[in-house]
């Protein structure tokens, strides 16, 4: 069951001692079996084999020999790009495996010369009509490196950063690609990350200008040990970036709306935050996502910023609590330490965790309908009740819409009433001067969309 079906006793006694509530609540969370299945079929072995045969390459630095057969990244991009396509025969050639292969141009000091740079991407097609242009994109970095930034030829096995999301992305895309979800899935590992995030860059560059709908990005960057740097221990959680204002001098109107109406913690990308994170509760019920409202931890940044900067919803999956003598060190001991991004560092059975997690978010996205359209509050006059209105979704399987709410201060949606199949509603009693309001839309299975934010309408 959701957290907030207990949130919602507790504070639905508190709202409404004075009216009761004129709504049904909402029927509790329906599982979806076949995502049980998904989740169950990750494996720990295959994703530690992965692992494994990516730290063999000795290093998958951006700069290094891509012509070589046994090292460097060129052998490993050709690796992942077997195994997607070995995949793809088992999936009867759903998945669509290619490479988006581009000639960067210098960028000193971490492009130093004209290099070659390659993502390899297995895109899984939707398969309702309504929903295949909607994409959901799970990535991941193959390039490693070492403490020198440009250093390409010393040993950087990358087994965490960023082996770890290879391995967990790869395991999504073979359990899922045997099987059928209404919108479309894109696997991706990139090369670059640690050079610019040139590949993810090109990528979302490429799909905003062929006005792509993506409709939300998951990074999985150092995401294979649940253990501090001084030992602690936390084995069932995930940290979950997740920006909220964008960032921009000039911001859209609609955006400084949003602002001053008290949205700042509802764009896009906390939005998604919120729903990956209800995923794993229902699915994944022993891993925490703790939700982090920034865009990335300091000093750090990952290829989720690529695609926030085209204008897309993208959040970032990085464990606990970072262990920096096993990221961007060359392999040595010191003072009796061993640094080094070594995979005897990494806990695979965690990790397979992790991979679980992205699983029941991204099967519950592309199994969900769209986010409503035109989500607006009506302002025209001064009233104590909420009328919420929204443009009908189009998908046959559509159950109905769900309006989800918090108080202003709270992180994640407390309440939520099933309104079904209509564009109007007006919630009884209940201020829009008093809390924030989402709609969701919902399908016959019980898969509920990402919430919106109402943008305030005052009719003439
Ligand atoms: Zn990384």
């Amino acid at each position: 069951m959701r957290t907030w079906c207990s949130a919602f006793l507790i504070a639905a006694a508190a709202l409404t001692q004075a009216q009761p509530p004129p709504m049904t609540p909402p029927a509790p969370a329906v599982r979806d079996p076949d995502i049980d299945r998904i989740v169950a079929e990750i494996s720990p072995q295959a994703i530690e084999a992965t692992v494994r045969t990516l730290v063999g390459f000795q290093t998958r630095h951006t700069l290094s020999d891509s012509n070589d057969p046994k090292q460097g990244i060129g052998a490993a991009r050709n690796w992942i790009q077997a195994e997607f396509e070995r995949m793809s025969q088992e999936s009867g050639g759903r998945l669509q495996v290619e490479l988006d292969r581009f000639t960067q141009r210098p960028s000193p000091p971490r492009i130093p010369r004209h290099t070659e740079v390659v993502n390899v991407v297995a895109t899984l097609p939707g398969r309702q009509a309504e929903s295949k242009d909607r994409i959901y994109v799970v990535s991941a970095h193959y390039d490693s490196r070492a403490t020198a930034p440009n250093d390409a030829d010393s040993a950087a096995p990358g087994a965490d950063d960023d082996a770890s999301g290879v391995a967990a992305m790869l395991e999504l895309a073979r359990v899922m690609s045997k099987r059928d979800f209404d919108a479309t899935i894109v696997f991706m590992a990139v090369a670059a990350e640690e050079q610019g995030l040139q590949g993810a860059r090109h990528w979302a560059e490429n799909a905003r200008d062929r006005k792509r709908d993506i409709a939300g990005m998951i990074t999985n960057d150092i995401v294979g040990s649940p253990v501090a740097a001084d030992g602690t221990v936390s084995r069932n959680v995930v940290r979950l970036f997740a920006e909220g204002v964008p960032p921009q001098k000039n911001l859209p109107e609609a955006d400084l709306t949003q602002i001053k109406t008290g949205g700042e913690n509802d764009f896009p990308p906390r939005q998604l935050a919120r729903a990956i994170r209800g995923a794993a509760e229902l699915y994944v019920p022993h891993m925490t996502v703790r939700v982090v409202y920034r865009r990335d931890r300091y000093l750090r940044g990952g290829d989720h910023a690529a695609f926030l900067d085209a204008g897309f919803p993208a959040v970032r999956f990085t464990e606990p609590s970072e262990n920096y003598a096993h990221q961007h060190q060359d392999v040595r001991v010191e003072d009796g330490v061993q640094y080094g991004d070594l995979p005897e560092f990494v806990d695979f059975a965690y990790l397979a965790d992790v991979a679980r997690v992205n699983a029941a978010a991204l099967a519950t996205l592309a199994r969900a309908p769209a986010s409503p359209d035109n989500v607006e509050v009506e302002t025209a006059r001064l009233e104590n009740d909420t009328e919420l209105s929204w443009s009908a979704n189009r998908e046959p399987d559509l159950a109905g819409y769900r309006i989800v709410w918090r108080e202003t201060t709270a992180p994640f949606w407390e309440q939520a009433v099933d309104v079904g199949v209509v564009t109007k509603y007006i919630v009884k009693g209940l201020s829009k001067d008093d809390v924030v309001f989402g709609v969701e839309a919902v399908d016959t299975a019980g898969h509920a969309s990402p919430a919106v934010y109402p943008k305030p309408y005052r009719p003439r």
